[in-house]
């Protein structure tokens, strides 16, 4: 009897929301759905994930359960909702298209390459045997692929390569690990990587390992990542990396260098089980860890410095390169000119790596967003990042009081700027010195994508009290209500907001070097107590005159002459 049969079925929407898009958690609602045989769908919306089963009641909340303790590896799900509905009769479960509406859910930072793509690139009975752009729904490419959310394929730069029968055959397949899988690619129908001397392109078979075996003979090759370009040479050949040096005119700044393997690495620098962990994550940051000495990497690499920046390979494209390559290490460095953007562009690599690459290894999939490496080291086990960028961007960091509508421009050095939307803080990518005209030109570019992408919007700006930062000057220049924010007070706010004490009282104590004071001084090493949103300068060091103005930063004995002066007088 009908009126039975309804009575024995149970129905629920569900709307799960975070980092829910890329990161396979369809597929996961699809295998947990069809293991308690429920009926229904589950979709993309501009809110998150979607889903309405309808079953046995007992299924129905065993199925609720499982979505609440359990996730695929790199989703992130902020909230969870259910309520009951009434049962709509669906004849199976299905995955459904994306539907398009106000766009509310997070996009997912770059992957490294996972351990199943691995097994299949090294498989030389594998249909992607050493394809350099093998992914699935666990890894790869995806902040610096995506023009807007939601996170589709047309919405990347993927969209101009037409999957061929057997990837679309994955793709559409909810029981395969490529399902949904945006980047799905092969050699038959996606990008393909090109190798080129002095503009020219090279006829080889294998562009990746030929450009490995051009490392090893000395050379200095453009290598073409997820955010942008390295330059690579051998790590342990001298000649190689001070020539690297001449070319980039780099002085005596340390260079980072890609390691083989977890075992080579530890051969390299001293490695515990944290630094381990972070140096496989599938974010992939540089980390930071003490050389061991002897080593085999030449000391030009990073001299007199006692820590090495190592990291792992990350794409497809460096997992191939390295099996080719004979040393255990090469130099993996920013791909840019000194002071300037790192480069992410074919036609700028071309101009800009003139003199500076013998050869470039490049592909034919636009970087939509740059993204310079990640960096930072491991303490107590914790991963402190001192630059935040790609593997974590544009990953935000929830706040409370919920901020909403917020553009912070940053500091000149080293910026990031952040854009806040409910709660949200969304830091950008590493974007480097603002004193330099191109990065300038990359900060205002960054700001427009960063909105676009995330739809976001703002009516308010913060930026730096000093007047004289380009910072300020681009922040006072855009539409909005400004609000001047002090230096150091702004790095203890991010200090609590980072540790979620913001309703607090606090002592906040910074350390930084200039920072335009209230009182037009500069300001040092301070001791704020913050309550409610407003300080008191509590204590500070002695106000001491800087012989050269902002020079005495970069000098430091113009200071120590200033403390003499003060301690001894004219006897200084
Ligand atoms: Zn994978
Ligand atoms: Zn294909």
């Amino acid at each position: 009897m009908p009126s039975q049969k309804s009575e024995e079925l149970a129905a629920y929407r569900v709307n799960v929301n975070g980092i829910v898009q890329g990161v396979g958690y369809r597929p996961f609602v699809y295998r947990i759905a069809s293991s308690l045989r429920l009926k229904g769908f589950v979709l993309n919306s501009g809110n998150g994930v979607l889903i309405e089963v309808e079953g046995k009641p007992g299924d129905c909340l065993r199925f609720i359960e499982r979505l609440k303790t359990e996730k695929p590896p790199r989703a992130v799900v902020k909230t969870f909702s259910c309520m009951q509905i009434p049962p709509r009769g669906y004849r199976g479960f299905r995955v459904e298209q994306t539907r398009g509406e106000e766009v509310e859910t997070l996009c997912p930072p770059d992957v490294a390459v996972c351990k199943d793509c691995l097994d299949e690139l090294f498989n030389p009975r594998d249909r992607r045997h050493l394809y350099p752009f093998i992914n699935c729904i666990n890894c790869g490419p995806r902040f610096t692929i995506l023009e807007k959310l939601p996170y589709d394929r047309v919405n990347t730069s993927m969209k101009t390569f037409k999957m061929c029968g057997d990837c679309e055959k994955e793709y559409s397949d909810p029981s395969d690990r490529r399902f949904k899988a945006e980047p799905n690619a092969c050699s038959r129908c996606g990008p393909r990587a090109r190798l080129y001397r002095r503009g020219r392109l090279m006829r080889v078979e294998e562009p990746v390992s030929e450009a490995a075996r051009l490392i090893n003979r000395g050379y200095i090759v453009a290598v073409k990542g997820y955010g942008g370009f390295h330059l690579a040479c051998d790590a342990t050949s001298r000649s190689s990396v001070t020539e690297l040096r001449r070319r980039k005119k780099r002085g005596n700044k340390p260079f980072a260098i890609m390691v083989k393997s977890v075992e080579e690495a530890r051969r390299i620098v001293e490695l515990n089980d944290s630094e381990e962990k972070w140096l496989t994550h599938y974010s992939a940051p540089i980390i930071l860890a003490r050389k061991r000495e002897p080593n085999p990497v030449v000391e030009e690499v990073a001299p007199g410095m006692r820590y090495l920046g190592v990291f792992l390979p990350y794409t497809p494209i460096h997992h191939v390169l390295m099996r080719s390559v004979e040393p255990p290490a090469i130099v993996l460095t920013s791909g840019n000119v000194s002071e300037e953007p790192i480069v992410f562009r074919d036609g700028e690599a071309f101009e800009k790596f003139k003199d500076m690459a013998d050869y470039i290894l490049t592909y034919n999939r636009r970087i939509v967003n740059f993204a310079d490496d990640s960096v930072g080291f491991v303490q107590d086990g914790t991963l402190r990042l001192v630059r935040r960028s790609r593997g974590f961007v544009p990953e935000p960091v929830e706040v409370e009081p919920r901020v909403d509508g917020v553009l912070a421009m940053g500091a000149d050095l080293n910026n990031t700027f952040a854009l806040a939307k409910k709660g949200r803080v969304f830091m950008s990518q590493y974007m480097g010195d603002l004193e330099n005209m191109l990065i300038r030109k990359r900060y205002l570019e960054a700001i427009r994508s960063m909105r676009r992408l995330l739809n976001l919007e703002y009516r308010r700006i913060a930026h730096d009290l000093h007047p004289a930062y380009y910072s300020t000057q681009i922040g006072v220049s855009l539409d909005g209500e400004k609000k001047g924010v002090q230096h150091h007070y702004a790095h203890v706010l991010s200090a609590m907001a980072e540790n979620s004490i913001l309703g607090l009282e606090v002592l906040g104590i910074a350390f930084d070097g200039t920072g335009y004071g209230e009182d037009g001084s500069l300001w040092g090493s301070e001791f704020l107590i913050v309550r409610r949103g407003e300080y008191v300068r509590r204590g500070h060091f002695k106000y001491l005159p800087m012989p050269g103005g902002e020079k005495a930063v970069l000098e430091p004995a113009r200071m120590a002459f200033s403390y003499l002066y003060d301690a001894m007088g004219n006897d200084a």
